[in-house]
């Protein structure tokens, strides 16, 4: 078959390029490469003031974040995650050592059933992982009653969630801390990067100290640490796409509305809606394929990419279904019927700025053929 152009998702949002060159040529001649150098330090203050969060720490990215937030939050034992989401959340427990306790979603959000997760309780028990998946907050408030009622430290896997808000509260306030990740495929990229923020001062400084291998000051290291740092070249990024993130999130909103008019009309796929009274990063195209439509969600998937459209299975399997889980927790899926139906059923179309008005009806047409 033909096709003029492959469309993937998740092509990453790209800033002003001419302020990019002139950020990297002043680093140039400081000779301030990375170290918390000053990219990174205004970046991280503008971070702060954007998110309205007393403390914003960069690093490397994401996994890492997540890495550092659990063990700064000293969990251990038992922490209870969704089995619906990218597998570096159960990761970042597991190579700590942590059992992630897969729990179930709700229907319709996606993101921990606060009733299931209080069930998932155990003596183990030290913590609960929410994800705001595809950018949708969780049930912070009932997540929050839950962990105060039995003691356990509540954090969130931010990674889709930048730019969203909660109560009118941006993302990045709740919880103990939360954890973006600025990988090239998110709404707001660094190449690869993440930050962990908190109004939490003890723990940001713990985990300041963490990121740069324990030192306090020189010679002088207080603590076990690793090498967590963001480096000023993706601080640059960082800054430069920060002046454009609106716009990127007007593009993701005007394209999303593209596709809610042209699936109206197409029976059996259903687009997640967003909710308008919130902030909202508007990055994910999320379709479930109902049993109206005429194919299942992989034979889509299969039509899809034979056209050039790489539209993307996210996510599936649950984590409860990939190594070393599997083998592990053989039994985990008994509890996931929820995370185990949707997973066979959404799929994730290209977004951004790098998909244009032409390319979104050429993928609605090609969602209307292969259904018809
Ligand atoms: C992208 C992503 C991560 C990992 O972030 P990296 O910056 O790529 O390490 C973690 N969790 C979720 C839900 C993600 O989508």
């Amino acid at each position: 078959m033909q096709f003029e152009e492959v469309l993937h998702v998740g092509a990453p949002n790209i800033g002003g390029r001419e302020e990019f060159h002139r950020l990297i040529d002043e680093m140039f001649d400081r000779r301030w490469l990375t170290n918390h150098g000053m990219l990174v330090q205004e970046f991280e203050s503008r971070l702060a003031d954007y998110l309205g969060v007393k403390h914003c720490i960069t690093l490397c990215n994401g996994t890492t974040g997540l890495e550092l937030a659990i063990r700064a939050l000293d969990l251990s034992g038992e922490v209870i995650v969704p089995s619906f989401t990218f597998i570096a959340t159960a990761h970042a427990l597991k190579w700590q050592e942590i059992t992630p306790v897969f729990c179930d979603i709700d229907r319709c959000s996606y993101t921990l059933d606060p009733d299931v997760v209080e069930r998932r309780i155990t003596a183990e028990t030290t913590g609960i992982l929410g994800v705001h998946l595809y950018g949708r907050p969780c049930e912070i408030d009932r997540l929050q009653s839950v962990a105060d009622r039995y003691d356990l430290k509540l954090l969130f896997d931010a990674a889709h969630a930048f730019g969203c808000s909660h109560g009118g509260r941006m993302i990045g306030n709740f919880g103990r801390c939360e954890v973006f990740s600025f990988h090239a495929t998110k709404v707001f990229n660094t190449f690869e990067g993440g930050a962990i923020t908190t109004n939490d001062d003890q723990l940001a400084q713990r985990i300041r100290l963490m990121l740069n291998f324990g030192f306090a000051e020189y010679d002088k290291v207080v603590y076990l640490g690793t090498n967590g740092k963001m480096s000023e070249v993706c601080a640059a990024m960082g800054l430069v796409n920060l002046n454009e993130l609106e716009r990127f999130i007007a593009v993701n909103r005007m394209n999303y509305e593209q596709y809610r008019v042209g699936l109206e009309s197409i029976n059996g796929l259903e687009l997640m809606p967003y909710q308008t009274s919130e902030r909202c990063n508007w990055q994910y195209i999320v379709v479930e394929v109902r049993d109206a439509y005429s194919k299942s969600r992989d034979e889509l998937i299969d039509v899809l990419h034979s056209t050039g459209i790489l539209a993307r299975r996210y996510f599936w399997p649950g984590c409860h279904r990939m190594e070393p889980y599997c083998s592990l927790q053989p039994d985990a899926g008994q509890f996931l019927p929820v995370t185990d139906h949707v997973a066979e059923r959404l799929l994730v179309l290209p977004n951004g700025t790098a998909t244009s008005s032409s390319a979104i009806n050429r993928i609605i047409g090609v969602l209307r053929v292969a259904g018809g």
